[in-house]
């Protein structure tokens, strides 16, 4: 589904990521795994193109990303970031509405999705839907921001530290759920973390990244970590 072919990416002289090849595959939940600096949120960015690769291919299925339009980009591949950054100025439904009124989707469609992904993610739309976002708690943020990423039901979801700034137990809420959204609609996921237990335990696939480089990569069982 997202393959990277020899991508690589330098600040000035400074290797971020070098030589990186692997395939993440369809339907898939994959976690890139690392120490802080190592290159994951550099190696998520060049998958939507927030960076640009300084050498090397990224094909989301087949086709060249540098082929594909910002906008084809935003639709195919949803994006949420620890920070949620919920727009303040507008209603939860208004946030998670975003991409859909991009696409120009009539009112009753996205007001019904709307309530769907609010459903999904445990907030009870009649009493979220016309809050601001100053009114909800960080776990009920995350939440929308996790349906907003959804909404046009996007093939591929990309997640920087989704679930590091809540409380443990709005962050195996949110997990759990979320690893059962995912299933349910088999969209392919790539999800940046530094949390080991968190890679393990919702990765079908983890790459472990090092020094910019990516040093293992298959499922969880097969893995060798030192502590
Ligand atoms: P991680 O997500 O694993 O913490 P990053 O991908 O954020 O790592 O960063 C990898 C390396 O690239 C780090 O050394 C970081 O300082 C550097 N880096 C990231 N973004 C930039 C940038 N915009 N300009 C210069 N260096 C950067
Ligand atoms: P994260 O919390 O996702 O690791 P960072 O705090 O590393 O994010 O980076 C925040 C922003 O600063 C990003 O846009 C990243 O590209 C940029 N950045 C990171 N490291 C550097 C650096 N060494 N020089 C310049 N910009 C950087």
């Amino acid at each position: 589904m997202i393959e990277l072919q020899g991508v690589e990416k330098r600040y000035g002289n400074a290797p971020a990521v070098e030589d990186l090849t692997l395939t993440f595959p369809e339907g898939a939940l994959c976690a890139l795994l690392g120490p802080s600096g190592c290159g994951k949120t550099t190696t998520l960015r060049m998958i939507n193109r927030l960076v640009e690769p300084s050498g090397g291919r990224v094909l989301l299925a087949g086709e060249d990303t540098r082929a594909l339009r910002p906008e084809v980009l935003r639709r195919r591949i949803g994006y949420v970031i620890q920070h949620v950054g919920l727009f303040p100025h507008l209603t939860v439904a208004q946030n998670v509405a975003t991409v859909p009124d991009l696409l120009g989707w009539d009112r009753q469609r996205t007001a019904a999705r709307v309530d769907e992904l609010l459903d999904l993610v445990g907030l009870d739309p009649g009493t979220y839907r016309d809050q601001r976002p100053a009114q909800l708690s960080g776990g009920q943020a995350q939440r929308v921001g996790v349906a907003r990423a959804l909404a046009a039901d996007p093939p591929v979801l990309l997640m920087d530290e989704p679930f590091g700034a809540l409380d443990p137990l709005a962050r195996e809420w949110l997990q759990l759920a979320f690893r059962d959204i995912q299933r349910r609609l088999g969209t392919t996921v790539v999800m940046v973390t530094h949390d080991i237990d968190e890679a393990l335990r919702l990765g079908d696939l983890v790459a472990l990244m090092r020094g910019g480089r990516l040093v293992q990569f298959g499922s969880p069982d097969d893995l060798v970590l030192r502590p």
